[in-house]
């Protein structure tokens, strides 16, 4: 059969330069003509917040921030908003501080600035997610896409090793997912090969060296490229299963980081074409032992009981992810399969 598929490459400015976040956000509010700008970004961003909301039009500095976004902390976002007659989003933080300002342009559609200071890549996504009572959902709409992404390794000099490893596989998820995610396509492929590649050489180079550029820089391209692909190809099983875990109140970086080798485990005897690209990527002999080298390299997270996940909740868990399967995923998949991998995934077993 011939090859055909549908590609839509979403509309973003993508501005890159370390040390360069202050003076190209201001330019960017300008372009966009804001008078009144919502700056979002946690206490813990404080330091860089002050230097990038200097010599712009602030209307409200926003820190309520809760990863997963609650929907009273999106209420509460919204009517501040809406008080203050904002015109312009600004977001400077990870995947969580992004998450708010997506809730606010989704009933709004204010247009968003996101600088991030994570490997999240929700910035470059138009996916946003709210949580109600345990339960997680998202969507997709343009009105969430941020209009401009301001990338500047000098801002994530301070995301500590455990964090950036644990946000860097996050980002590495994306990867693997988009080679059979429903979507999934040949352009997606060759993103998701060189966002391993880029990630598998810039993140040992955090390990080593936390404030050094050059490892900062080539991660913050490999997770760009990543959630490119990643809003290309649609959520496969790995981002499935970590959805409903993060809705169990799961730490979401982690989680991913934690979970992806099992996947990839469960897939890769399926899927031999991803596998050998995965493989050639890491530029090792299979796609899982790439994967492995590098978790080992990096002394990544292993177990979800490791991060508060009880094993009696495993059953709840297969319960929800069984009926969001896709249909595109590689390896048919059964509740023992989904219990197997939870289970070890919850004690940190090797994968198989
Ligand atoms: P996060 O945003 O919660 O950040 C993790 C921690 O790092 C926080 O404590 C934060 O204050 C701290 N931090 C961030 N930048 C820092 C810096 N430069 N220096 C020091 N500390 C810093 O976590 P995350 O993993 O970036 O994002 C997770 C959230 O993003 C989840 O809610 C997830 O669902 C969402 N997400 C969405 C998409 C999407 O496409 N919509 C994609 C990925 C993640």
């Amino acid at each position: 059969m011939s090859l055909r598929f549908e590609h839509e490459t979403q509309p973003q400015r993508v501005l890159f330069g370390s040390g360069s976040a202050a003076a190209n956000v201001a330019d960017e509010v300008e372009r966009l003509g804001a008078t009144a700008v919502m700056v979002i970004a946690s206490e813990t961003e404080r330091a860089f917040t002050d230097r990038l909301a200097a010599d712009i039009p602030v209307a409200l500095r926003y820190s309520d921030i809760v990863m997963h976004v609650p929907v009273e902390v999106a209420d509460r976002a919204r009517a501040a908003a809406a008080e203050h007659g904002v015109d312009v989003l600004l977001c400077i933080g990870g995947g969580s501080t992004t998450g708010l300002a997506k809730a606010i342009a989704l009933t709004t559609g204010l247009p968003i600035i996101a600088v991030p200071t994570t490997y999240a890549g929700s910035e470059a996504t138009n996916v946003w997610g709210l949580t109600d009572g345990g339960m997680k959902t998202t969507g997709v709409d343009a009105r969430v896409l941020p209009r401009v992404i301001v990338y500047d390794a000098a801002l994530t000099v301070s995301l500590p090793v455990p964090i950036s490893v644990a946000s860097g596989l996050n980002a590495l998820a994306h990867c693997v997912d988009s080679m059979w995610a429903p979507r999934a396509d040949p352009i997606d492929a060759a993103l998701a090969a060189e966002g391993i590649r880029a990630l598998a050489a810039g993140l040992p180079r955090i390990a080593d060296d936390p404030t050094g550029l050059p490892g900062r820089e080539e991660t913050l391209i490999g997770a760009y490229v990543s959630a490119v692909a990643f809003a290309s190809a649609g959520s496969g099983l790995h981002h499935k299963i970590c959805h409903v875990l993060g809705g169990m109140g799961l730490p979401h970086a982690p989680t991913h980081a934690v979970v992806l080798p099992y996947v990839l485990a469960l897939n890769a005897p399926d899927a031999p074409a991803a596998a050998d690209r995965i493989a050639r990527a890491f530029g090792s002999e299979t796609a899982l032992a790439g994967l492995q080298a590098l978790r080992r390299r990096l002394d990544a997270p292993r177990a979800l009981r490791d991060y508060g996940f009880d094993e009696a909740r495993i059953p709840a868990a297969v319960e929800a992810i069984l009926p969001v399967v896709p249909d595109t995923n590689p390896a048919e998949v059964t509740a023992r399969d989904l219990h197997r991998l939870l289970h070890d995934a919850w004690e940190g077993a090797d994968p198989r």
